[in-house]
């Protein structure tokens, strides 16, 4: 079959053609053919909606299940009494505000309809186009066109022409080519047969604009997730396996700095990046296709789809995609994306969450550190970091040997002994020894955290700010007590009197010290170990939900620096 391609671009003709070619096309639809034409969404594969037979075809031609229905798409509200009944006034009043525009409304079916539209369902989807070819032709024929999206199924919607070309030429009657699509994904789905509307498919209306009009409104399971097997979606719709690119995609969901790591520590040069245009530096040696600005939802929509097919061409052998988070437009991206992935969906930070831990001797960071493991957490304990470093790192030991020669033997091992009683006698040769460890200590740290994909890890370091480490965790926590709290807890904890107790504590940074340059400070005034316990307990949960939910809205850290 011969695909007529019809060129309605706007630069390129006049209203004059615009008219005799939508006439051309309304011609084929009444004669039972099919016709791919532009709309605001995606381009949608149309048949005369009230011809079941031509109906039939669209099936057929893209492979599409029996089972899932398609939507109407009419000239204006007028229409909907002749297609459907029922109607709750909510319902005009959402066309009112939407249509012509990306919002399908779910309603009682009128006998009219034929069953192969409905996929027998006794509800009917419809919706009014914003987008003047598609409306003009809608009304040159003067009924419901019955439309899909007009790709293979399976495989990512189109929004140009050539897309179209590209998986129908051949298949059907005619192509109108009205330029890119504006919004980019398909329309919202909300099902108004129900007490409340639902959900049933995020699109190019944000829930935010739809519940302006009718308050809090129902997102159904399928949107957010995999329905378990066997159970029946609202949207039939809803249970295949959309959009999929043909490297296999795997989707990297959660605050886009860590997604970004995450997805440049596991790839490998065959690997395409979908990334927002703030990452693109990131990956200038890769593959790389851009949703545009992280804010920018509405520009990641119209970027979606060619972003699925962009790789199509090319010697990837998979693709990685940072995903948005779910305001705007972002809940429609982040839905087709995960479906085209089959739901292969790295959650980067859902709990991934890395605590810094300070603090004087006996104000209490060790019961902290032990609820932090009994919460399931992982504790890095820096002063073994340290020595492990002093024992192994050969580089490091080269400047240390530089610096404090004194303290190795002359066969050029470390005097571990002489070394620390050079240090501590001398507050400027402890200052060097400390600068020169901690450009060690950094990069070994930020290769182990780099490695903690889930999950909560507390570092705990006495110099955790001045080493710099403190940068590498999400919050930052002084343990801090009254003196007298821990004068008394040191000298029970090390059998030793109180003034050496005293002098030991003395030796160290204030408690003020550590309040300043830490984000949150966790005060020991507790009467009893066990009330500090649960108050430490409380404390860590509040923290660390807070910075969960930060980091799913893509929230920059709120540190609270006070130098
Ligand atoms: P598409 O045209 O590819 O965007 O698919 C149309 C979508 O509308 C599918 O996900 C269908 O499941 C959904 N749909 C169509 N009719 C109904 C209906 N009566 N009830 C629920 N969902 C529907
Ligand atoms: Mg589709």
């Amino acid at each position: 079959m011969e695909t007529l391609y019809f060129d309605l671009r706007a630069t390129r003709v006049k209203q004059q053609d615009i008219t005799e070619k939508v006439g051309e096309a309304a011609r084929i639809l009444r004669q039972g053919g099919l016709v791919a034409m532009p709309t605001e969404t995606v381009y949608g594969l149309g048949a005369n909606a009230l011809d079941a037979d031509a109906v039939a075809r669209i099936f057929e031609v893209k492979g599409r299940p029996q089972d899932n229905p398609l939507i109407l798409h009419l000239s204006g509200q007028q229409w909907l009494p002749r297609y459907c009944a029922n109607i709750p006034p909510l319902a005009f009043a959402l066309a009112r505000k939407f249509w012509p525009g990306p919002l399908t409304l779910v309603l009682k079916r009128r006998n009219n309809v034929p069953d192969i539209v409905t996929a027998g369902l006794d509800t009917v989807a419809v919706r009014c186009p914003n987008h003047p070819i598609a409306l003009a032709l809608i009304r040159e024929l003067g009924l419901p066109i019955a439309a899909p999206s007009a790709n293979l199924s399976g495989r990512p919607s189109c929004t140009t022409a050539e897309e179209v070309m590209a998986d129908m030429g051949g298949r059907i009657h005619g192509v109108l080519d009205g330029g890119p699509c504006t919004v980019g994904v398909e329309s919202t789905i909300l099902d108004m047969t129900g007490p409340q509307p639902r959900l049933l498919r995020p699109g190019g209306v944000s829930i935010e604009a739809i519940e302006t009009i009718v308050g809090p409104i129902t997102v159904d399971k399928a949107v957010t997730g995999q329905l378990p097997d066997g159970e029946r979606p609202k949207s039939p719709g809803m249970k295949y396996r959309h959009y999929a690119p043909r490297a296999p995609l795997t989707v990297f969901s959660g605050a886009p700095d860590v997604t970004a790591r995450e997805m440049e520590r596991r790839m490998c040069p065959r690997t395409g990046i979908v990334c927002f245009d703030e990452y693109k530096e990131l990956f200038q040696y890769q593959e790389t296709y851009s949703l545009g600005p992280y804010h920018d939802t509405a520009e990641q929509a119209r970027r979606l789809f060619p972003a699925l097919r962009a790789f199509d061409e090319s010697p990837c052998t998979e693709i990685y995609a940072q995903c948005p988070d779910s305001r705007g437009l972002g809940l429609a991206v982040g839905n087709r994306l995960k479906r085209a992935a089959g739901f292969r969906v790295v959650e980067c930070d859902a709990q991934r969450i890395i605590l810094g831990l300070t603090g004087g001797t006996g104000a209490g960071k060790t019961t902290v550190l032990e609820l932090i493991e009994e919460m399931g957490g992982s504790v890095i304990d820096c002063d073994k970091v340290y020595h492990r470093l002093l024992d192994e790192n050969e580089e490091l030991l080269f400047e240390v040997r530089r610096v404090f020669r004194g303290a190795f033997t002359i066969d050029g091992k470390l005097d571990r002994k002489k070394l620390g009683e050079e240090v501590f006698a001398k507050q400027d040769r402890m200052a060097l020894l400390n600068r020169i460890v901690y450009r060690y200590m950094v990069p070994y740290l930020e290769d182990r955290l780099g490695a903690v994909v889930e999950g909560l890890c507390a570092v705990d370091a006495v110099n955790l700010i001045e080493s710099g480490l403190g940068r590498l965790c999400d919050a930052t926590i002084a343990v801090t007590a009254p003196i007298e709290v821990r004068v008394r807890r040191v000298t029970a904890r090390d059998g030793i009197p109180e003034q050496y107790a005293r002098l030991r504590i003395s030796a160290q940074k204030s408690d003020e010290y550590y309040r300043s340059k830490c984000d949150y400070e966790l005060n020991n005034a507790a009467d009893t170990p066990e009330q500090f316990r649960r108050e430490a307990k409380i404390f860590l949960r509040r923290l660390i939900e807070g910075l969960q939910e930060e980091k799913r809205y893509g929230k920059k850290k709120g540190r609270v620096t006070r130098e």
